[in-house]
């Protein structure tokens, strides 16, 4: 097959996003959250874990545990039991109260705004800081990869890479910058919807005509 160079792809990945985009209006972060303190404990948490579990355990978390100061203050057995349906409750509870506790120490009882202080926070890495950076303070760092953006661009041929960090580097050079927080959205509510890992509906894929692995 042909070697697709850069600027064809990028006219091809552009055309994908207005498709996806169309598709899914609705697109975005699927855990409930009214504050960036609040995302950045919802998207720890959500770490091998279903976005609707999150949900269900946040409310009273949320409740007893309102802001950085009192969940740095928490003591750990009553973290881990209301986490506990999330898995991995202890270090789970552990990276909740340690993430509070630096945010107040280093940074004013506020979630810091940038990559390099983001990835200092305990359960937080580079996937977690671009959800809060993306979805609460509207700064377009990096794309999320997780299982679905990896899976849909790969089949899409936008990556060939398993690495997620290396994932990332492909779409942000092939999307511009103002696109990549909806972009993972869209790649995900894909994934969701059409483009699953073991059957694809390629029949009833908007972007079948632009995508290699199409069946149809
Ligand atoms: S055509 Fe098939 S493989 Fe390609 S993105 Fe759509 S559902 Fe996935």
């Amino acid at each position: 097959m042909k070697r697709e160079s850069l600027a064809r792809k990028r006219e091809r990945a552009e055309t994908v996003f207005g498709r996806l985009r169309e598709e899914y209006p609705d697109a975005k972060v699927a855990l409930n959250h009214r504050n960036p303190y609040e995302l950045t404990v919802a998207t720890i948490l959500s770490a091998q874990c279903t976005d609707e579990r999150v949900n269900q355990v946040t409310p009273e978390l949320f409740r007893r545990f309102p802001d950085a100061e009192s969940l740095a203050g928490a003591c750990q057995d009553e973290v881990e039991e209301l986490v506990y349906s999330t898995g991995f409750f202890r270090s789970k509870a552990r990276n909740l109260i340690g993430m509070a506790d630096r945010v107040m120490e280093h940074h004013g009882g506020e979630v810091p705004r940038t990559m390099g202080e983001l990835v200092k926070l305990p359960g937080v890495g580079r996937k977690t800081a671009n959800v809060i950076l993306g979805n609460a303070f509207g700064i377009d760092e990096g794309v999320v990869v997780d299982t679905h953006v990896k899976r849909v661009s790969k089949r899409l041929g936008l990556t060939r890479k398993e690495d997620p960090v290396q994932v990332e580097r492909d779409l942000v050079q092939l999307f511009p910058r103002e696109y990549w927080t909806l972009l993972a959205h869209l790649l995900i509510w894909h994934g969701r919807a059409v483009c699953s890992a073991r059957k694809p509906r390629c029949e009833e894929c908007v972007v079948a005509p632009l995508c290699p692995s199409s069946r149809v």
